[in-house]
């Protein structure tokens, strides 16, 4: 194992899983806050980094309020449920998903770096779909077999998890099907732990027949580290096109002021803004909700304060639909 993979799994092992570490690092008094006593479920997971970008002794932080499990999760809010995008019903294959015209889903790891309350998949059945070793030869014969497919998204969990060599190996197998025009990456780990772009990886996504697109997961500018810009300017640099998807939430980046810093701060890193979702509707999550009432007039603010480039596209999720559904 070379030092810069040493070092990035050393730091996803060494990450907060316990509300009263992060809360002693951020100086909070954990006593003072509505949390949720058992939280194992859905473990607390906060890569050092992560943590490092909010704010000393503020429970409010943007970030904080991402990944800090709430009481609020216990309220049944009508309309959430546990498979709120209808991924189950798409299954097409072992560890694929095949829900949209010429792209498939590719559920490569079940585990992500950080775990964000908000997450839609935070009651999906990883363990049931994630490729393992078995399952990846007939996913790869499930693409090969549909000519229609011309992307492949990896995601997860999160995708980057995987180490270099498993990774390197599916990223390779799946450049040999020609008819694939491109690879995708969903992936938030350039944000909680940009350490983990590192030169092998780098070489081996440089060194694809395939193009290769990344779309990262930031909600607010203060994620976007000088760690994280160097990431992204990394992966440009080796021809990597770099994209971010944002989700729409309550008390982290529901107003107009905190989205525009995003997306000026994206751009600043050379990554440009794609999708903002509204939240999908999970069970545990709806305390996060931010109304389509809202969110189209966030829109309008963006649209008339940044270039057309840095305004993202609105968007819900509709099971069963067969695209992302723009609203306005
Ligand atoms: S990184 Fe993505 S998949 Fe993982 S918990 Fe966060 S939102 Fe969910």
């Amino acid at each position: 194992m070379n030092s810069q993979t040493a070092a990035w799994q050393q730091a996803l092992a060494a990450a907060f899983t316990s509300v009263d570490s992060l809360c002693d690092y951020l100086n909070i008094a954990p006593d003072n806050l509505p949390l949720l006593a058992d939280y194992q479920a859905f473990p607390l997971k906060v890569p050092r980094g992560f943590a490092d970008c909010m704010e000393q002794g503020n429970p409010d932080d943007p970030l904080l309020r991402q990944v800090l499990p709430l009481q609020d999760e216990l309220i049944d809010y009508p309309g959430y449920s546990h498979d709120p995008v209808g991924d189950l019903a798409a299954v097409a294959e072992a560890g694929i998903i095949h829900k949209y015209h010429g792209r498939v889903l590719l559920i490569s790891t079940g585990t992500c770096a950080v775990n964000c309350r908000y997450c839609f998949r935070r009651n999906f059945p990883y363990a049931q779909l994630q490729l393992s070793t078995q399952k990846i030869q007939r996913a790869l014969t499930y693409i090969a077999e549909h000519m229609e497919i011309s992307e492949v998204i990896l995601s997860g969990g999160d995708p980057l998890l995987l180490n270099d060599a498993k990774l390197g190996r599916l990223l390779q197998e799946l450049s040999k099907i020609k008819h694939l025009r491109r690879i995708r990456i969903h992936s938030r780990v350039p944000i909680v732990l940009p350490m983990r772009i590192t030169e092998q990886l780098l070489t081996t996504l440089s060194g694809l027949a395939t193009q290769v697109v990344m779309v990262l997961h930031a909600n607010h500018a203060n994620e976007l580290s000088s760690a994280v810009a160097k990431a992204c300017s990394d992966l440009r640099r080796h021809g990597v096109t770099v994209l971010n998807q944002s989700v729409l939430l309550k008390g982290v980046n529901d107003a107009g002021d905190i989205l525009c810093a995003l997306s000026e701060k994206l751009f600043a890193c050379g990554v440009l803004p794609y999708y903002l979702h509204l939240l999908d509707h999970a069970s545990g999550v709806g305390h996060f909700e931010v109304s389509e009432t809202d969110a189209k007039q966030l829109l309008i603010t963006m649209q008339q304060r940044l270039p057309g480039y840095l305004v993202p596209k609105l968007v819900k999720e509709q099971a069963g639909a067969a695209y992302k559904i723009p609203i306005c």
